[in-house]
């Protein structure tokens, strides 16, 4: 009896073992392969962005998209027609959060859902007795834990503008990413040699410093629903920190050298 359940555990533990080990190589398999080259080429033409990035992050960047596209479900909202060119454009924007960020995934993330132009999201809130509904329109939402619905005509746009510091995906995505400690709150999971104090101080500065601005009619870079709170401050900063380095680097000096060390990337140099 007691054999044939040491035999039964050891089994187990081999089949586990086993799936885990043909996962493991089945991903390593997909971040080698190069892109195909139709995919190569919708970037090429609709992701300006890629064509800046140092060969050695494009490389990494076609593994990661071969895996988000392999692993991760595109579900079309109001009969909109999933084609390559969505599933790469999403993927590509999304990947380039994580491009150098070692053993980082979307873990939680299973499927994105895109709807053709701007939605209305359905909201709720108890006031008194009354429940009171209200509509806003979104170009993006991201839920605790997934899955991100998006726009397709703004993720489009804001991967083809690549220098107005507005960026729908990269947007959603930071909220994903800000959501690995389980709440999202602006302070995501920093790396071992990243001073969780330091990166406190210094958004809490940024962020009063935007608020002030707003007060005072006076200009900030970052974009004033940046001011809503501070989980939105950093989804905020994340666009403008891909897409207008240099004026943050110049505007905002502490604030891009935490988000650079927070991507490991620097893409005040890529332009
Ligand atoms: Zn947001």
């Amino acid at each position: 009896m007691n054999l044939l359940i040491i035999t039964l555990i050891a089994g187990a533990g081999l089949f586990i073992g086993g799936r885990w080990a043909l996962q493991r190589r089945k991903t390593e398999a997909l971040m080698a392969a190069p892109l195909p080259a139709e995919h190569r080429k919708i970037l090429r033409s609709r992701v300006p962005i890629y064509n800046a990035l140092p060969h050695e992050l494009r490389k990494r960047l076609d593994g990661l998209i071969n895996r988000f596209l392999a692993e991760k479900k595109f579900y079309g909202a109001q009969g909109f027609e999933i084609t390559d060119e969505v599933r790469v454009v999403i993927a590509a924007q999304a990947c380039l959060l994580i491009v150098n960020k070692e053993n980082r995934w979307f873990k939680t993330l299973h499927t994105i859902h895109v709807y053709p132009a701007v939605f209305t999201s359905r909201m709720a809130r108890v006031e008194g007795n009354v429940m009171m509904e209200h509509r806003p329109v979104r170009s993006g939402e991201s839920w605790a834990r997934g899955p991100v619905i998006l726009s397709w005509d703004q993720a489009a746009y804001g991967a083809f503008a690549a220098h107005d510091g507005h960026n729908v995906v990269m947007h959603e995505f930071a909220h994903q990413l800000d959501n690995e400690t389980g709440v999202t709150d602006g302070s995501p999971l920093l790396d071992k040699d990243q001073s969780a104090s330091r990166w406190a101080h210094v958004f809490q500065d940024a962020y009063a410093r935007l608020r002030a601005d707003l007060e005072a009619g006076r200009a900030n870079i970052l974009d004033p629903y940046g001011a809503t709170n501070p989980a939105e401050f950093f989804a905020v900063a994340t666009e403008v920190f891909f897409e207008r380095p240099r004026e943050l680097r110049e505007e905002e000096p502490a604030l891009y050298g935490e988000l650079s060390a927070y991507y490991q990337l620097d893409p005040a140099e890529w332009f």
